[in-house]
């Protein structure tokens, strides 16, 4: 039985986390929630689980709270399913109390993968992959160490302008973008997928918990999302985990790793899919993921100002302030225009953040 916190229980992976909480309540049980200001779905996940403490992050003292439930006594482990990178230091903290923590939000290891991990290994607790990307090369790696990996071949739904001409991306809106061909998430996500900002994220989140450098992280484009992310091996042999598109899938193996339990969750037909297809990226027409590469390659602080520019652009473009492509030009220029710090510490990320978000803003 784990004894899990669940911090952004009332969002898309929250709640799929309640679904996994429900449906193997012999292995699994939901000791602590949060919600941001979501005050009456916090109160439904509270009456699903009325042993949970809760917490609402909005208001004066909602940081404090936040890390009071990251590190409860009671605790096995952490579930960072906050959007954006507030779930940063909450994440240290559940660290520095010896929890494992299981990681949803990509934002915190693009900004600070290499503190997180550092901390995690200084305090020998795991971090879990949530993201169904790198829960799927965590589950084909199997305990294998990176020397054995040429490369990281993650895979990509190419999101809703897959074949959209070029031309047409600047009259993109946010109601056209909010509609995801197969998964469904939340709104930054899912924005985030349609710029494949999500994938270029997803490169640099990968280069830290696999321990792998950028080159040997790949994108596949693969319309159907069958297929989650694949790892090729120094000996040419390619290992892939497949599922349907539900977040439940990766989010009931990280939590219950090593261990494999058996749950309701819908298998595959593969007479019914009938084929999976693969394609080359776009990458001049969505230049999100060549940014992330040189992000990622250059480190720094550079992936932190990726992120906040990122974060505060696809806010302006789903307020309808900014056209679609500006989202890649906002990240491009913040990127040129930000000052550059190699080996930045803890306060440095943070402010190379809070300086980007000014830098997006103008
Ligand atoms: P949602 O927007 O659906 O949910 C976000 C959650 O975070 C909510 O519980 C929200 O509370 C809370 N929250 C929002 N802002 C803050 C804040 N400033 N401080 C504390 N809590 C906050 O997002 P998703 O569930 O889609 O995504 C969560 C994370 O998981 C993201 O980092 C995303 O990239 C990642 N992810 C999501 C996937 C998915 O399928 N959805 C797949 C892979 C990764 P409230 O409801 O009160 O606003
Ligand atoms: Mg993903």
């Amino acid at each position: 039985m784990k004894k899990i916190v669940v911090l952004g229980a009332t969002g898309s992976i929250g709640q799929s986390a309640r679904k996994v909480a429900r449906d193997i309540p012999e292995h699994l049980q939901i000791v602590g929630l949060s919600a941001h200001a979501n005050a009456d779905e916090l109160a439904v996940a509270a009456r699903e689980f009325p042993a949970a403490k809760t917490a609402l992050s909005s208001g004066p003292d909602g940081a404090q709270r936040l890390i009071e439930l990251a590190t409860l006594p009671e605790a096995d482990m952490v579930l960072i399913a906050i959007v954006g990178t507030a779930g940063l230091k909450p994440a240290l903290a559940a660290i520095e109390a010896g929890k494992d923590i299981a990681v949803a939000s990509k934002e915190i290891l693009v900004m600070a993968g290499e503190i997180v991990m550092a901390a995690a290994a200084r305090q020998g607790v795991k971090v879990l992959p949530v993201d169904s990307e790198h829960n799927a090369i965590f589950q084909c790696l199997d305990g294998r160490g990176s020397r054995h990996v040429q490369r990281l071949i993650l895979t990509c739904s190419g999101g809703p302008f897959r074949q959209t001409p070029r031309e047409e991306l600047p009259g993109v809106t946010p109601e056209m973008a909010l509609k995801h061909p197969t998964w469904s998430m939340g709104r930054k996500i899912t924005i985030d997928s349609a710029t494949l900002f999500n994938k270029g994220l997803e490169m640099i989140e990968a280069r830290w918990l696999f321990d792998v450098p950028m080159e040997k992280v790949d994108v596949t484009i693969h319309p159907q999302s069958i297929i989650h992310s694949m790892v090729e091996f120094v000996d040419g042999s390619v290992l892939a985990q497949l599922s349907h598109s539900d977040m439940c899938f990766p989010i009931q193996y990280a939590v219950t790793w090593p261990e494999r339990v058996a749950n309701s969750l819908r298998p595959l037909d593969f007479a019914a899919l009938g084929k999976l297809e693969f394609e080359a990226p776009r990458r001049e027409d969505f230049p999100a993921l060549d940014l992330a590469r040189r992000a990622g390659e250059t480190g720094g602080t550079l992936p932190a100002v990726l992120n906040a520019a990122n974060e505060v652009a696809v806010q302006a473009f789903l307020d309808h302030r900014i056209p679609f492509p500006k989202i890649w030009e906002t990240v491009a220029r913040v990127m040129d225009e930000s000052p550059f710090v190699a080996h930045p510490g803890l306060d440095e990320l943070l402010e190379a953040d809070r300086l980007a978000r000014e830098l997006a803003a103008k």
